[in-house]
């Protein structure tokens, strides 16, 4: 990892706004709170911790709150005066929090569309200006991925992710009169976010979510929260700075499990939104309160004998191997029709795969399994990390640039049934093409998120499509054309395959709200 200051990324983060020297002009308040700020810089250039856990200088804090109210009505008269932005949506106990959001969602509702559209595009730019230090900081904390891809989904999601335009309106008018179908917020939105999107997963639901109207209380995963609250912090940040009001998102210093209960069962969270793993979508759906569930996936990518083959091992590569496997969209294991699979194979190894021997192969099942109490779990330690930092695990080292390890097993195999996150792609042989949607349809274990495949064969292509019936299915190109990232389509990084939503877009987070006027206001 490297140190404070030499990431070579992108440059630090914008920064608290107050701390631009000269944005605001020479005001003799900013001037005295800028020196207050002073040892932030370093900061900037860091992969912060939050700013709440530094220690000074902000433990004067009834001294920099009353300055920068002072501040803040100077340049900005007709707005909410900010209690502490040195926190900007970050509170101690989630009980706090939502009542922060709870305020804020009245002042949100009664935004013009115009300001809401504002405060997104302040949210894209300074996902886009921030994108590499949002990457490095997650990669430094959870451990796992590839900076540079996460920094393409931040930009991705910046550019793709629906804010406003997404919310529609339906008329009817006639003799009765005009009735018009629109869509209303929820209120507070309680979300759960994983570990392998962490800052995206926050920025794409928070413009999601404020475009229709709600504000949001986030319960980040604990392995990731600095990289989530950062994104909290920028959001709050570009909120205030487009006429907002502040904690339009906010979260908890320390989310646990039990934090994420609150959220399931406070009154005033109306619509809960998860994305992770099956235990947590399963619990929030228990809760009795509405949820989308955006759950875990393992797609299989099926390769027949119509493809062509050289394209596919290269699509497949490339989807399997972004951000070291982790989106919950990437292949996760392939299955060739027998006519094909040695050519598969051979332009597989010429993408950059390494095959792994039969003994290799059990190596990799010691090492990136655990084995307790009669049930497997994923290695964290291994979940995200890259094909040559995995073959290091277990002593192969070469020369080579190896991007993806492949083997070849059966459809049983316990490193094709597992949804691994990791650049490890088992093969199995079909023996035609209606094994080979048997088999792709049991290795997407009803999760009912993705599925993807080669073929030239329209038929097949259709065949599998209605066996599998999931959220997702890509043909001819790399997964991630799924999210918009070289497809078409908008982008979202919570997939709602348990629930049945698919990509969740502002739309989602409305409900229907029915306005009827009576014998008037047809004029047909
Ligand atoms: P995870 O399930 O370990 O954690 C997700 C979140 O749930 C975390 O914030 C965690 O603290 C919380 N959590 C877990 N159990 C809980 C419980 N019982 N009560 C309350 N909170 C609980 O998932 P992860 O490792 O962070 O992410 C990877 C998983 O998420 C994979 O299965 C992947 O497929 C899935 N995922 C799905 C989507 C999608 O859009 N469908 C997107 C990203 C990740």
């Amino acid at each position: 990892m490297k140190g404070c200051g030499e990431s070579n990324s992108t440059p630090g983060p914008s920064g608290h706004p107050l701390l631009k020297k000269g944005a605001y002009g020479q005001s003799p308040v900013l001037m005295i709170l800028v020196n207050l700020y002073s040892g932030f810089d370093d900061w900037a250039k860091c992969f912060p911790k939050h700013p709440t856990e530094r220690s000074t200088p902000l433990q004067n804090t009834d001294l920099i709150t009353r300055i920068v109210s002072e501040v803040i009505k100077e340049l900005h008269p007709n707005t909410q005066t900010c209690a502490n932005p040195a926190e900007y949506g970050i509170f101690p106990t989630m009980e706090t929090a939502i009542a922060q959001a709870v305020i804020a969602q009245k002042q949100v509702a009664r935004l013009s569309m115009a300001t809401r559209d504002k405060i997104i595009s302040n949210i894209r730019k300074k996902t886009i200006e921030n994108a590499g230090i949002l990457s490095d900081m997650a990669v430094a904390e959870t451990g796992m991925g590839n900076p540079i891809h996460k920094r393409a989904k931040h930009e991705l999601l910046a550019a793709k992710t629906p804010g406003t335009e997404d919310i529609s309106t339906i008329a009817f008018s006639g003799d009765n009169g005009l009735t018009l179908v629109e869509r209303g917020p929820f209120g507070v939105i309680g979300a759960i976010t994983p570990c392998t999107n962490p800052s995206e997963t926050v920025l794409c639901n928070t413009i999601g979510m404020l475009a229709a109207g709600n504000t949001v209380v986030f319960n980040p995963h604990p392995a990731a929260v600095r990289s989530s609250n950062y994104a909290v912090h920028l959001i709050n940040q570009a909120s205030f700075e487009a006429g907002g009001p502040e904690n339009i998102a906010v979260s908890t210093t320390k989310p646990t499990q039990e934090t994420g209960n609150i959220l399931f069962n406070h009154p005033e969270i109306q619509l809960l939104t998860i994305t992770g793993g099956p235990g947590v979508v399963t619990a929030a759906l228990k809760s009795g309160k509405r949820a989308i569930g955006a759950g875990a996936g393992n797609p299989p990518v099926l390769v027949d004998d119509t493809a062509d083959i050289k394209q596919a091992a290269s699509d497949i590569v490339a989807g399997a191997t972004f951000d070291n496997n982790l989106p919950c969209i990437a292949e996760k294991g392939i299955i060739a029709t027998q006519k094909i699979a040695d050519e598969l194979i051979h332009y597989l190894k010429q993408n950059a795969c390494y095959q792994a021997n039969p003994q290799e192969v059990q190596s990799l099942c010691e090492t990136v399994l655990e084995h307790k109490n009669n049930q497997v779990r994923l290695n964290r330690n291994c979940v995200g990390k890259s094909a040559t930092e995995l073959l290091k695990m277990i002593g192969v080292t070469t020369n080579e640039e190896i991007k993806c390890i492949i083997f070849e097993g059966d459809e049983d195999h316990i490193l094709i049934r597992e949804e691994l996150m990791m650049p490890i792609l088992g093969l199995v042989r079909a023996k035609d093409i209606t094994e080979g949607i048997r088999i792709a349809v049991k290795l997407e274990q009803g999760h009912r998120h993705s599925v993807h495949m080669h073929s030239k064969n329209v038929d097949n292509l259709t065949r599998l499509g209605q066996e599998a019936d999931t959220a997702i299915f890509v043909k001819n190109a790399p997964s991630y054309a799924a999210l918009g990232f070289g497809g078409e389509g908008f982008c979202s990084f919570t997939i709602a395959s348990r629930t049945g939503e698919g990509l969740t877009s502002a739309r989602t987070f409305t409900k229907s709200r029915r306005c009827v006027l009576g014998d008037s206001l047809c004029i047909r």
